[in-house]
């Protein structure tokens, strides 16, 4: 019996000692009458079976006892005469069909206890998808709205002044103008971004580029922020920064600026802004370290989620550099996508967050250092330009 059932099914060493056990039991409830004996085994069964295979073979304690009924009975056709066959038949049935009640039973428990809790955490998924996009809701409406009473402020201005006959200089006010349409601008990109790394649509540009020329333009960039601030931008000479590697250089950038333009706004006047990093096995590392007001522990992996900053909707001031000043929460999962579409990766340390003491946070980027792009051709033209002038092109 123990052959013909191991075949094609999982066998499991210790089969036949369960088998003699299962026997023994069946003996008992025989002797004694009372079909509650088989119990241990059958739950015992029962559980292994559900535990392991509840996704893809359930019921195959069910299986077992009717594949071991008709083999009783094909034992008893061939070896008993008539008389002994009904009689093992009559005794042994009864406490089949018991135990395949028992097992059934308690298959089906498993099964809609298993349901139930895959059922509670898709709830709660959607609990927390619920609260995050009214969450959203309500920020984007805000950063939506602060840009736009701006433009609505200075086109009335402008009004007035048409109305007055003093519209000879509008200049500054399209200067502010133009200000609240940027913002508009960014916002509706970053959106668009977050879509598009959701649903695995990043399209990457790879061409040759220096960790070192993608820095200096950032502070470049940020400069009049930076002296305005007060802020001391310190860009280290690290090991790497000077290799020619293939990336996205617009996107690289992108996040590079996320992680650095949070650096500005969260780091209190006066602060400093050290940049750095090193080489690692087929990577480039390179940190932001911010001397600013730090991040949790409980915070430090929500903040790379989509809005995952969104349980403080009331903190939201929409500025872009200014101290403290909150954003739709879209800077970090988007560097975040940036870097996973090349292979790399983000991470914040932080000791805390405390904002008299400012323990500051360091945010470790890790871009793959390819040196050759996906496409062929590419790397091949470049090749040839780079020997062609002689520079230095890392092999
Ligand atoms: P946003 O800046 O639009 O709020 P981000 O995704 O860029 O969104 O950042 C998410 C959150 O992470 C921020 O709201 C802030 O709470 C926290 N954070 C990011 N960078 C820093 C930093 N350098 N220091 C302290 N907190 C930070």
């Amino acid at each position: 019996m123990s052959q013909e059932m191991a075949r094609g099914m999982e066998v499991r060493t210790d089969f036949e000692q369960q088998l003699e056990r299962f026997f023994d039991l069946l003996e008992q409830s025989i002797t004694t009458g009372d079909p509650a004996w088989m119990d241990p085994i059958l739950l015992d069964w029962a559980k292994s079976s559900t535990e392991t295979d509840l996704e893809d073979e359930p019921y195959q304690i069910s299986f077992l006892i009717n594949r071991m009924i008709a083999l009783t009975i094909q034992v008893a056709r061939e070896t008993l005469t008539k008389q002994q066959a009904l009689d093992l038949l009559a005794a042994v049935i009864p406490i089949y069909t018991y135990g395949l009640e028992v097992v059934a039973r308690y298959e089906m428990e498993t099964r809609v206890a298993h349901i139930s809790s895959e059922m509670e955490k898709v709830q709660k998924r959607m609990e927390r998808v619920d609260k995050s996009k009214s969450a959203f809701i309500s920020v984007a409406a805000h950063e939506l709205k602060t840009p736009i009473t701006l433009i609505e402020g200075y086109a009335s201005m402008m009004d007035d002044l048409t109305q007055e006959g003093k519209a000879t200089n509008l200049d500054g006010l399209l200067v502010g103008m133009n200000t609240g349409i940027e913002r508009l601008r960014a916002i509706g990109d970053d959106m668009i971004d977050v879509s598009m790394i959701d649903n695995n649509l990043l399209q990457l540009n790879f061409q040759p580029m220096q960790v070192s020329q993608m820095v200096d333009a950032l502070c470049l960039e940020i400069e009049a922020t930076t002296n305005a601030r007060k802020l001391t931008m310190d860009i280290r000479d690290f090991d790497g920064n000077k290799q020619w590697i293939y990336v996205d250089a617009t996107r690289i950038m992108q996040a590079l600026r996320n992680v650095i333009n949070n650096a500005i706004k969260y780091t209190p006047d006066g602060g400093t802004i050290t940049i750095d990093g090193r080489t690692l096995s087929g990577f480039i590392e390179v940190t932001v370290r911010d001397t600013g007001i730090g991040i949790s522990h409980e915070d430090q992996s929500e903040i790379f989620e989509k809005f995952g900053q969104l349980g403080r909707v009331d903190l939201h001031s929409s500025g872009k550099t200014k101290f403290k000043g909150g954003g739709p929460g879209l800077g970090l999962p988007i560097a975040r996508g940036i870097l996973e579409a090349h292979g790399g990766s983000i991470w914040v340390e932080s000791k805390g967050h405390d904002e008299r003491t400012n323990p500051g946070s360091t945010f470790h980027i890790l871009i793959p250092s390819r040196t050759e792009s996906p496409d062929p051709r590419m790397t091949e033209l470049f090749d040839t330009l780079g020997k062609g002038k002689d520079e230095e092109v890392v092999e």
